[in-house]
């Protein structure tokens, strides 16, 4: 059982004036294995006055002294990985041998880049008789969602520190613990009172006072779209800059040159990892019509690999769900997808044989899915891949282009500059050509309703920093 019983507000360790708790459960056994405080606005106002005092000697803290903050961060969580590895791991579900270095090594690279980035960020430039200034807006709200919990806090967290922003963290209650071994290291690291501070509770009341506070100068939020659109909602009223980071339907976009076999096993892979519960997982395969059979195959053979199971299992493939409540969603949409007319290639809404307990689904596939059918337009977050057909490029790029979202795509062709040129006409904030790798430090957002801004590297840097032109006599 991990039990947190204080929040981190202004440099300590705080209890709750009206104590009152959000319990966790393990997604591998369903029962409760945690609890956190259920802030009230006591504790929100504590934070947001003190990440308001602390945030004038913050912005004049020397980037390199707050990029060796930062990199003291780095090195604490990273003496943690195995333990942060193994608490992600019972939250989420991920296998512990791929938390280890996805939910965990991942962030602290960040924490790292972000270090390096405040030495090198031109802070200040000269164009023409002016000094371009660009300074940190102050106080940062950051809420984030559960499916790779410290990698999500760090891509607000780490970049607003490294603006010289002072922080408000809310991470979320599904799956918080990690944020508390980061508040540790914070901690340890020495900090100054008041820079980073975190309250915990139900999004509904704490999230949106947050949001609203007028403490707050730049919101950064990453969750659903619905949420996404309240906060900017919220945030509209005292006209708050707004980062979000929002759902995804991303399409693996098939050219009829490709290697399908590699392909499709690449593409099964991507979208089952961490259960599909990742915001730019690619959930819909996008196959030539006259290839469909051969897919079908390669799509049932390779999800067939995907044993179920206790995710600190060596020879387990995919863990869990992290909640009975996503569990049920992506069990629905299966669900509806068959009585759409979809084809079941692999899977389905059944529990895995074998695993009682917890939240596990089976890999499923389902294949001549429509592309306006429901299980190809709306974002499911678990285990399910659709594939659809098309007829040439042309159709294959309004059938990828084809949702509400626009967070993440990839492109498959013997032919690089082939490749490269749909991947162009793609309407997605990244886009992978041939299975290239994820690029840690290059801009990460979406178009339409995948949300506004970018995160990571440079991009990332500047949600937080506002701009000030000073002209200066001749
Ligand atoms: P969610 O929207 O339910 O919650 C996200 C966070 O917002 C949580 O901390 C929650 O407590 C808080 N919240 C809830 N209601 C709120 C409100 N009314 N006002 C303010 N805050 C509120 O999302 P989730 O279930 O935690 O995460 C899954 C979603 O996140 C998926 O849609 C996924 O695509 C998206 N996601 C996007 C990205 C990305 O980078 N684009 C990354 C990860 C997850």
């Amino acid at each position: 059982m991990h039990e947190e019983p204080h929040v981190y507000i202004d440099g300590a360790w705080v209890s709750p004036a009206t104590p009152a708790w959000i319990e966790t459960r393990s997604a591998i056994t369903g029962e409760v294995h945690g609890r956190v405080p259920a802030c009230s606005e006591q504790e929100l106002q504590q934070a947001l006055a003190a990440a308001q005092r602390a945030a004038p000697g913050w912005a004049a803290t020397a980037p390199a002294q707050r990029s060796r903050y930062l990199a003291k961060i780095a090195d604490l969580l990273a003496e943690q990985r195995d333990a942060l590895a193994r608490l992600v791991s019972s939250e989420v579900g991920m296998p512990y041998k791929l938390s280890a270095r996805i939910q965990i090594d991942v962030p602290v690279q960040a924490w790292r880049a972000f270090a390096t980035l405040a030495t090198e960020y031109p802070f200040e430039t000269r164009h023409g008789n002016s000094l371009i200034v660009r300074e940190p807006m102050g106080v940062a709200a950051c809420i984030t969602p559960w499916n790779y919990p410290l990698h999500q806090v760090t891509g607000k967290v780490a970049a607003a520190l490294a603006a010289g922003c002072t922080v408000v963290l809310k991470p979320s209650e599904v799956a918080p613990l990690s944020a508390f071994a980061l508040c540790r290291a914070v901690h340890e690291a020495g900090l100054p009172p008041g820079v980073l501070n975190m309250v915990t509770g139900d999004g509904r009341v704490l999230g949106e006072a947050l949001v609203s506070a007028a403490e707050v100068d730049v919101v950064s939020f990453t969750g659903s779209t619905a949420v996404g659109r309240r906060v900017m909602e919220l945030a509209s009223r005292s006209i708050k800059r707004v980062a979000l980071e929002l759902g995804g339907k991303s399409a693996a976009v098939v050219l009829d040159d490709a290697d399908l076999a590699l392909v499709v096993r690449r593409t099964v892979t991507a979208c089952f990892l961490n259960s599909g519960q990742t915001c730019s997982a690619l959930t819909r395969l996008l196959i030539p019509q006259d290839r469909y059979e051969e897919a079908r195959e390669l799509a049932a053979r390779a999800a067939a690999t995907f044993l179920v199971g206790d995710p600190f299992q060596p020879e387990t493939r995919m863990g869990p769900l992290a909640s009975a409540k996503q569990l049920e969603r992506a069990r629905a949409l299966v669900e509806q997808g068959l009585a759409e007319g979809a084809e079941l290639v692999a899977g389905g809404p059944q529990t895995p044989p074998g695993c009682g307990g917890g939240y596990f689904m089976q890999p499923t596939v389902l294949g001549r899915v429509a592309p306006d059918a429901t299980i190809a337009q709306v974002e499911v977050f678990g285990p399910v891949l659709s594939i659809i057909t098309f007829r040439d490029e042309e159709e294959a790029i309004r059938i990828a282009n084809g949702t509400r979202y626009g967070l993440a795509a990839s492109v498959w062709s013997a032919d690089a500059q082939r490749a490269l040129s749909v991947a162009r006409r793609l309407k997605a904030g990244q886009v992978e050509v041939n299975g290239a790798p994820f690029n840690e430090t290059a801009p990460f957002g979406g178009y339409r309703e995948s949300g506004i801004g970018r995160e990571n590297g440079r991009f990332g840097l500047e949600t937080f920093l506002e701009v000030k032109s000073i002209q200066l006599p001749a």
